[in-house]
Formats: C-alpha cells, sequence, structure tokens
C-alpha cells in the first residue's frame, strides 16, 4: 500500500481514477500532454518544501547551496536551447509571466495590441475581462475572414492609428506558423516594444518546426508545459537589456517565493528538450496534425484557415450544423478529450460556439503516428454522423481503448 493510499484513501483514489483516464482516453486537448517519469519525479520532490525568494546568489533566505544551482542550471539551459541572452524561470504560469512583461517595459494606462481572444489570441494579450485590460488600453488585431491568416496588414494599420507602446503576438488557438520578424518590423515601425508569447509552440520552436521569435521580440514569454513538455509553470526570455527589468518584473514585482519543485523539473524538461528524440517528436507533432487535418477535410469537415503548419487544428463546425460544445461532449464520451472553441466571426455566445479546438501534442508523446492520427479524425467523424446515437459512441469508445493499450503512458501511480 502506498504512503498516500494510507493518509488519504479519497486523494490516492481520485488520482489514480485521473492516470487511468489519462491512460485509456486520446487527449486532443492542444495545450495538454504527458511529462516524462523523469519530469515528474522532480516536481514531486523535497524541493516544494523550500523558500528561495531572489535569484542564484541574491536570496532572502539562507541555505540555498543547492537551489541556487539548480535555478542557474535551469536558466543555462534555457538560455542555450532557445539562443537568447537571458532567461527567467521564477514565473508561476504563463499568465503570470505575460503580466510580468508587460510590467517591465510599459506603465499601467499605456496601450497595447493583441490579437482578439475570439480569433485566437489569449486572455492575458488584453481581452476584456482579463485584469491585462483594466491596467492597460487594449486594441486588438483580427484574422483576415478571407483566408484565415492573421491579418498583418490590419495589424499595421492598427499599430500606426493606435501608437500601442507594446504589441503582444502569439496565440492559443491559431493553427500556423506566426511571422515574427513582420511583427517585430510593425513594432519597429511605431517604437512599441515586442513581446512574443509562444506558449502552445515552445517545443515546436525548440524542436525546429517553427521559427523562433528570439531574434524579433523584446521579450518572449512560454509556459513550460504545453509542446516544450515540461511541469505546470512559466519562462521569460529576453536581451540583455531587459534582464535586470524582468528579473525586478517577476521578483519582487508580481511574486513571492519561487516553486523551487517546479524550476528542478523545468530544467529536467530542459535537458530532455536538447536531445534529438525531442525534435523528432516535434517534427512528428506536425505531421500527426497534418494527417489528421486531411482525413477531416475529405470527410467533409472545414478547418479555419484551410488545414494546420503546427500542432493544432480548429474546426469550424458551421457546416455541420452540431454546436462544438455538444460534439466536445459526445467525443469525451467517446473517450476523445478536446475543447469547444469560438471560431473566427462566430456568431455564437462564447460559451456555446461553433468550433472544437484539437492538438497532436499529448498523442505524439505516446507513440502514436500517422495512421493513429487519420484513425482518431475517422472516430471524429463516425461520432458527429452519430451525434444523437449512443450505440455508435460506445462502439468508437471501444475502439479507443484498444488503440489506447498500444501506446502506454508515463506510470506514475499504481493503477489499482
Ligand atoms: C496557455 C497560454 C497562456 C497561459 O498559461 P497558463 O500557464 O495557463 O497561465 C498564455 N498565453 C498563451 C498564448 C497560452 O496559450
Amino acid at each position: 500500500m502506498s504512503v498516500l493510499e494510507h493518509i488519504d484513501p479519497v486523494i490516492y483514489r481520485l488520482i489514480n481514477q485521473e492516470q487511468a483516464m489519462q491512460s485509456d482516453c486520446i487527449r486532443l486537448i492542444p495545450s495538454e500532454n504527458y511529462v516524462s517519469k523523469a519530469v515528474m519525479e522532480a516536481s514531486a520532490s523535497c524541493l516544494t518544501n523550500r523558500y528561495a525568494e531572489g535569484y542564484p546568489g541574491k536570496r532572502y533566505y539562507e541555505g540555498q547551496h543547492f537551489t541556487d544551482q539548480i535555478e542557474t542550471v535551469a536558466r543555462e539551459r534555457a538560455r542555450q536551447l532557445f539562443k537568447v541572452d537571458h532567461v527567467n524561470v521564477q514565473p508561476y504560469s504563463g499568465s503570470v509571466a505575460n503580466m510580468a512583461a508587460y510590467a517591465a517595459l510599459i506603465e499601467p494606462g499605456d496601450t497595447i495590441m493583441g490579437m482578439s481572444l475570439a480569433h485566437g489570441g489569449h486572455l492575458t494579450h488584453g481581452w476584456k475581462v482579463s485584469l491585462t485590460s483594466k491596467f492597460f488600453k487594449a486594441v486588438y488585431y483580427t484574422l483576415d475572414p478571407a483566408t484565415g491568416l492573421i491579418d498583418y496588414d490590419l495589424a499595421e494599420r492598427l499599430a500606426k492609428e493606435h501608437r500601442p507602446r507594446l504589441i503582444v503576438c502569439g496565440a492559443t488557438a491559431y493553427p500556423r506558423i506566426i511571422d515574427f520578424e513582420a511583427f517585430g518590423r510593425i513594432a519597429k515601425q511605431v517604437g512599441a516594444y515586442l513581446v512574443a508569447d509562444i506558449a502552445h509552440i515552445a517545443g515546436l520552436v525548440v524542436g525546429g518546426v517553427h521559427p523562433s521569435p528570439v531574434p524579433h521580440a523584446d521579450i518572449v514569454s512560454t509556459t513550460t508545459h504545453k509542446t516544450l513538455r515540461g511541469p505546470r509553470g512559466g519562462m521569460l526570455m529576453c536581451k540583455a537589456e531587459h534582464a535586470t527589468k524582468v528579473d525586478r518584473a517577476v521578483f519582487p514585482g508580481l511574486q513571492g517565493g519561487p516553486h523551487m519543485h517546479t524550476i528542478s523539473a523545468i530544467a529536467v524538461a530542459l535537458k530532455e528538450a536538447a536531445t534529438a528524440d525531442f525534435a523528432r517528436y516535434a517534427r512528428q507533432i506536425v505531421s500527426n496534425c497534418k494527417a489528421m487535418a486531411e482525413a477531416l477535410l475529405e470527410r467533409g469537415f472545414n478547418l479555419v484557415s484551410g488545414g494546420t503548419d503546427n500542432h493544432l487544428i480548429l474546426i469550424d463546425l458551421r457546416n455541420k450544423g452540431i454546436p462544438g460544445k455538444k460534439l466536445a461532449r459526445a467525443l469525451d464520451r467517446a473517450g476523445i478529450i478536446s475543447n469547444y472553441n469560438t471560431v473566427p466571426n462566430d456568431p455564437a455566445p462564447p460559451m456555446n460556439p461553433n468550433g472544437l479546438r484539437i492538438g497532436t501534442p499529448a498523442i505524439t508523446t505516446r507513440g502514436m503516428k500517422e495512421p493513429q492520427a487519420r484513425q482518431i479524425a475517422l472516430w471524429i467523424h463516425r461520432v458527429a454522423e452519430g451525434i444523437d446515437n449512443e450505440s455508435v459512441i460506445e462502439s468508437v469508445r471501444k475502439e479507443v481503448k484498444e488503440l489506447c493499450a498500444q501506446f502506454p503512458v508515463p506510470e506514475v501511480f499504481v493503477n489499482p
């Protein structure tokens, strides 16, 4: 019997049930992944016991012999991997990292320009319900309705008109390559800072399947737990000239003690990300996603922008007449986990939008390849066709379980 099972059988059981679900379902949420056993071990280590306010060599607590070394290793690995001057590995998450990036460069009341949430941007890019829109005036660029691609001309026009002090590029639901160079040019023209948020695509950047924003952005912000496949956390990367401002914005600006257990696990994930295996994984994510997109197109699904260059697909369900939430729920019953999402210019309310967002990082980590990606697309088609037929959904569920059994996930807890 494990200690956890003995001390807290309720939580033990729930964690095991979650583990079993992660193992026998197909997880298509594009921001999710499976970390390695090594990353999990580091993040569950004794470092959770520590306080280490400050930075290596400049802490406000004693006993930092090992925490200093751990944070230094993490920073150095990220510096080399992303080829960037300075790295801060302390942000608790991507959202806090973005807030710290803004706090480092601009003042409350200044104007920022980001991508509209409804077109794939993130809440923290100045969206109405986010604190970022209370602290800053926000202007939004959108997709070109004809192509489904970012409208760079519109972004340039809006930048000239509104003169933002900071432009944030990067997305949470955009299936194409982002032209960071174009954003760098636009920012320069209007004298704005550029923040590139690569929360979703950091692993693709490291793996060489998406261009890096590092040469073009003042600050690059990322999560560590999406395609980068580390523990839940955030990082900020910047040019040397912004290093002090960035560090001060994170601590003491926004945060207290860094989560050293997370930072140790980030270091492990960065070591893994520097391998040839990881580059193969990044390439396979994109190949799997393209295979899935093709199979969906063959079955009459409309995809925003007509396809994908990266790890995610945004299905516009309007021609199928099925609301996104209804399909997402039916897929969940079939063992395929996705999320409903707005599509650009969606007339439906955000709580019941017409899109479905899916992605391939987690299935790729499990070792699935193009044939499995195509098979999953066919299951999505079958569930959509049989949306009100529970026996169809049940038969897909059975096949999903059989496939999952062939592609084991990293085990952490022991299944009962
Ligand atoms: C996920 C995401 C974030 C936020 O990360 P959290 O760790 O959930 O706070 C920020 N920006 C983008 C583009 C994201 O996709």
